[in-house]
């Protein structure tokens, strides 16, 4: 399993707000009164206090302090302890100062270990709800732990550790891409957040020309001569130029859109025969395509991850992306159309609009599948605050593995 961090802006409304300060202001209070009782017990004893002897303090300090019991949810108290044994892990380490106490004037936080849910655009928050969010990405992992910030701007945060299976990003990609073959750009390719167009390599143009030329010659030569079999020889040397150079070309490819994927959508190749009109397809696209969705699929399933083919038929040309309107069929030369419904409007190109589509349609499948969580956009980031084996401090600290939290 390996941990991915994605940070997106949050949009608590009133209420929501005025929950978060309270808890915010708990988990502050908390961190100051257990940063405060370790100081001390180290100067009476020289022991540290460790995490659970920090937790077992909260049952009695919850009667003092109604607060604590109705402000704010339990489990962040737990992690604010965590987060300070982690703070004295990391000053014992050299890679931090000593703990400080936390301010209501700076940046706040509050933590949230467990029960988080991302539905669409929202994060659901244990005793807040349902909190509007900014997903520039989504991943596909377990939720672990959602911190939400309070920054000086008074702008909301949320950083949201998901944990991954580690086969998943073995090539340093998350993204579920949408892949639209295509006629005019060999295909075309939508990650979420933006299109790559791949036009077919230029080069390859070139050896067909020098081919047909060739063959126009071979042609002309009379049977069974010298010059004939020559002409044969130099035919069969562009046939294997060109094949030598598509495949290096579709091999490019599919190792960049593996190295930037978790999954692959593309439709499949059959349903795409009886919908699309082949006689467009350039004989380049037309032996293309089943080489590089093997290439692709290989090179995917090496590192566990997937090429799904769409197998059912959809219109992904012929529906709005925006507001899933269906528009009439029309002829492969118009390249961009306005959606037709009067509350949208827009403005599509037809080739970004049939990616954006297959894409969807993969989610849907994959969250049919329960596999898709959701929400994504982070670094792999390693974790902080992890003892190291050779650790050698003057205090006992207890010993936190990640798996836990
Ligand atoms: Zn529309």
């Amino acid at each position: 399993m390996i941990r991915l961090t994605q940070r997106v802006r949050i949009y608590p409304n009133v209420e929501q707000q005025q929950q978060l300060a309270r808890a915010m202001g708990c988990c502050r209070f908390w961190w100051n009164y257990s940063l405060n009782k370790t100081i001390e017990t180290y100067q009476q004893t020289g022991k540290s206090l460790s995490r659970s002897q920090l937790n077992s303090l909260l049952p009695n300090l919850k009667q003092e302090y109604e607060w604590l019991k109705t402000d704010v949810y339990s489990q962040s108290l737990q992690q604010s302890s965590l987060n300070l044994s982690h703070a004295f892990i990391n000053f014992f380490e050299k890679r931090a100062g000593f703990p400080r106490y936390k301010s209501k004037h700076r940046k706040q936080s509050v933590g949230f270990p467990q029960s988080v849910k991302i539905e669409g655009d929202y994060l659901k928050l244990p005793k807040i709800g349902w909190v509007k969010a900014v997903f520039e990405r989504r991943y596909i992992g377990k939720i672990k732990t959602v911190t939400i910030t309070l920054d000086q701007t008074d702008k909301y945060f949320a950083s949201i550790i998901y944990e991954v299976d580690a086969c998943f990003i073995a090539g340093g990609g998350d993204k579920i891409l949408g892949v639209d073959l295509g006629v005019k750009d060999f295909c075309v390719v939508h990650d979420g957040t933006k299109t790559s167009k791949y036009a077919n390599p230029r080069h390859l143009k070139k050896h067909e020309k020098n081919l047909a030329r060739k063959q126009k010659k071979l042609a002309r030569k009379k049977l069974g001569s010298k010059s004939r079999q020559r002409a044969r020889k130099l035919v069969a040397k562009v046939h294997a130029r060109i094949s030598n150079s598509r495949q290096d070309f579709l091999h490019k490819l599919s190792r960049k859109l593996t190295d930037e994927s978790q999954v692959i959508v593309v439709e499949n190749l059959n349903i795409r025969g009886l919908v699309r009109n082949r006689k467009l397809a350039s004989s380049i696209s037309d032996c293309g395509w089943g080489m590089f969705l093997n290439f692709c699929s290989y090179k995917l399933e090496r590192e566990g991850k997937r090429l799904l083919e769409i197998d059912r038929w959809f219109p992904s040309s012929h529906i709005c992306p925006d507001c899933l309107t269906q528009i009439p069929k029309m002829s492969l030369d118009i390249r961009d159309w306005v959606c037709p419904n009067s509350k949208c409007h827009k403005h599509h190109d037809r080739d970004e609009a049939a990616s954006r589509n297959i894409r969807a349609e993969g989610i849907r499948i994959l969250k049919a599948e329960g596999t898709a969580a959701s929400a994504s956009g982070g670094d792999v980031s390693p974790n902080r605050g992890r003892k190291t084996k050779t650790r050698q401090s003057p205090m006992k600290l207890e010993t936190t593995t990640s798996s836990t939290s």
